[in-house]
């Protein structure tokens, strides 16, 4: 029997799609994060498949009722709204039933990271989704620290009482870079703001925000590196060459140094 990873909407109920529709009209169980939110969602699509809860609490204790499920039927998984398993729960259903060979077949659909970050003007060739930002000061300082250097746009979710709190703490810790808060996407309300973190949060700090919010950070800028002169890429070079180094060896850690290419400090090297 197969377990389907079925996406619902993050707010405009037609973003359901037919498939969808399909697979939780035919399926035998449901498995929803708040069987109330997703009875409502079946209601409005006149969908009556019996629901089980699989949230947060139970995520563990459910599964062998679900895969007991599953050996009887069909069985869909959703979660309150967009993807399970992206901030909702789903993981480790989908891991077990993977463990126990139970066939999968995910549904591509909504999901407001990814909606988020095509609608921000930013970079998408490459991105990291970092989900919700740690409370505290301290643990959300210690959480951004790795991604100081990094080059892909950065992707989180966060509440809007949290959200000039949490913009001012991206900008202290990776610079005041290019960002975009994507507010309500697909409601009544949908907004983007775009601009550097500073600017953003002073906006919102003068209009506290309602509703769920996704924030974009842009990639780290490159680095740029000075570049030796000859004199000092000499040294450099003299230094590690007196310590045993072999000649390769040495240029190459010298270039990464210097901003020079790795066969001139090597012909420099030569000319020692
Ligand atoms: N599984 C969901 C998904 O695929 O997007 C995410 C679930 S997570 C518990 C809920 C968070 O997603 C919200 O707090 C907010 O940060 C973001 N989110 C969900 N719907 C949104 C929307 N319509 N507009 C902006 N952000 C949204």
């Amino acid at each position: 029997m197969t377990l389907y990873i079925v996406p619902t909407p993050i707010g405009n109920l037609e973003d359901i799609t037919l498939r969808a529709l399909r697979v939780l009209k035919s399926v035998k169980l449901i498995a929803a994060e708040d069987t109330r939110t997703t009875r409502f969602l079946l209601k409005h699509f006149e969908i009556d498949t019996p629901l089980t809860s699989y949230h947060e609490h139970n995520k563990l204790t459910k599964l062998d009722a679900i895969f007991a499920a599953l050996t009887e039927g069909d069985v869909a998984l959703v979660s309150d709204a967009g993807t399970p398993g992206i901030n909702d729960p789903g993981y480790e259903l989908i891991r077990e039933a993977v463990a126990r060979g139970v066939k999968i077949e995910p549904l591509p659909g909504a999901s407001a990271a990814i909606t988020a970050l095509v609608a921000s003007g930013l970079p998408t060739d490459g991105f990291i989704y970092l989900g919700f930002l740690p409370k505290k000061d301290k643990a959300r300082a210690d959480f951004l620290a790795p991604f100081v250097d990094e080059p892909r746009t950065l992707i989180l979710y966060e509440s809007p009482n949290r959200l000039v709190e949490a913009l001012e703490a991206l900008a202290q810790a990776l610079g005041d870079r290019p960002a975009c808060v994507a507010r309500e996407i697909t409601k009544l309300h949908e907004e983007f703001q775009r601009g550097l973190l500073s600017v953003i949060a002073a906006h919102y700090r003068a209009q506290p925000p309602r509703g769920e919010i996704v924030i974009i950070v842009g990639g780290a800028p490159p680095r740029v590196i000075e570049t030796w002169d000859e004199d000092r890429v000499r040294a450099a070079l003299e230094v590690r060459r007196a310590a045993g180094e072999p000649l390769k060896v040495a240029a190459k850690a010298v270039a990464a140094e210097s901003g020079w290419d790795r066969r001139s400090v090597y012909a420099l090297g030569l000319d020692n």
